[in-house]
């Protein structure tokens, strides 16, 4: 479980010389399935994570605004003025950049300067949303004490604004909903085109399953090539098929899709709308408690991601087969590709094991040491 709120106490005090106002607690999140679908209007189911960003927060009565971060340790200094020209560089953009969003998509809030201490054991860089963490984590602090009353949904869109404005970086709602909308033993299925969110009850652990998190430490990068490519593919072949997003093609259309795209584009297409399926009849399976017909959708979602799609690399695709050869439930590559994180689902008294097994064919191969972590579906973003 995430550590207490000691540590992020500590720093605002040392940082500060006050006591905050209070701590509010927003977790990252890993994708169980649905990959390169938000951008498609279609359908994705993550679930938030037992690793989390904690801040320590308080309002000032002047336009000030002061961040510290375990991450860096160095102090930040801004104010409102600033936040609104979106003056602001560095880590410092994410938090700040929900302040500024707020302010955007909220006129009328009266918003104060504050003093905010950030600590986290989310990995940044790992494919678990560190970013949607803090966020999530300034947005429900400025929540509170703002006294802005806005609902868990707008939250999301708040976060999605600054990472995308703010940032720069050009990312679905998926990772602040499932930060915001996580529940224990839950999954947060999310229709990216209407909004709506839906909690999905997992019972892994009544099943006697656990989640197994690789990070095979192969950077990857959201604003290279890759992702750009695949997501103007995508564009591409809803344009050729003459509907808004690939969300509206059917695995029945796809016969005519071939006739109409080139292979490559055509394959780009059917993965989005087979994938789009697979959640679809996942949520179902998890509904009616069928964890072996959702595991075969995890190995298939694979499948399609490193035949159609084409994002795996040989080290997501080793942990996979790890995982398959030691009798995974389901195993896939997760998050965008080109590297970061596989997951597996397995008996929880074969975790360890398998662990062992991906750090062995890892070190074989002669491949960076991966980080093998089990993650358990919780809460959702909430004072503490
Ligand atoms: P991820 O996959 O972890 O979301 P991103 O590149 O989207 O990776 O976001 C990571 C960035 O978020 C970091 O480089 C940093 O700027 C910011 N960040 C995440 N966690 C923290 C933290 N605890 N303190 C300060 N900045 C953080
Ligand atoms: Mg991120």
């Amino acid at each position: 479980m995430t550590a207490g709120t000691d540590g992020v106490r500590a720093l605002f005090r040392g940082s500060f010389g006050a006591e905050p106002t209070g701590c509010w607690r927003a977790p990252g999140r890993v994708n169980l399935i649905g990959e390169h679908t938000d951008y498609n209007d279609g359908f994705v189911l993550p679930f938030a994570i037992d690793r989390a960003t904690t801040v320590a927060l308080a309002p000032r009565d002047d336009d000030r605004v002061r961040l510290v971060s375990t991450f860096d340790g160095a102090l930040v200094e801004s104010d409102l003025g600033a936040v609104d020209r979106r003056d602001f560089a560095g880590w410092s953009a994410y938090p700040l950049g929900v302040a500024w969003a707020i302010g955007e998509r909220h006129a009328g809030a009266e918003r104060r300067g504050f003093d905010v201490a950030v600590d986290s054991d989310v990995p940044v860089g790992a494919g678990l949303s560190s970013s949607a963490a803090i966020e999530m984590a300034v947005a429900v602090a400025l929540n509170d004490v703002w006294g802005l009353g806005l609902d868990r949904a707008e939250l999301a869109r708040i976060g999605q604004r600054a990472e995308n404005i703010a940032v720069g970086a050009p990312t679905g709602i998926m990772d602040q909903s499932a930060s915001v909308f996580g529940e224990a033993d839950a999954a947060v299925f999310l229709d990216c085109r209407t909004l709506d969110v839906q909690q999905v009850p997992l019972g892994f652990d009544a099943a006697g399953l656990v989640l197994l998190v690789v990070d095979t430490k192969v950077e990857h990068q959201h604003s290279t090539g890759g992702y750009r490519d695949r997501r103007d593919a995508c564009e591409r072949g809803a344009a050729a098929m003459g509907v808004p997003a690939l969300r509206d093609v059917t695995v029945d259309d796809l016969p005519r899709a071939q006739e109409l795209l080139d292979d490559v584009t055509f394959r780009r297409v059917r993965h989005v709308v087979t994938e789009d399926a697979r959640v679809l009849e996942s949520v179902a399976a998890l509904r009616s408690g069928d964890l072996a017909r959702f595991g075969a959708l995890m190995d298939a979602s694979h499948v399609s991601m490193r035949d159609d799609f084409e994002i795996s690399v040989p080290q997501l695709d080793a942990v996979v087969a790890t995982a398959q050869a030691a009798g995974a439930v389901g195993a896939r590559m997760t998050g965008g590709g080109f590297g970061g994180c596989a997951i597996a689902l397995v008996r929880a008294d074969a975790a360890a094991a398998l662990a062992v097994d991906v750090l062995r064919v890892f070190a074989a191969r002669g491949w960076r040491e991966p980080v093998p972590f089990t993650v358990v579906p919780s809460d959702g973003a909430r004072a503490v």
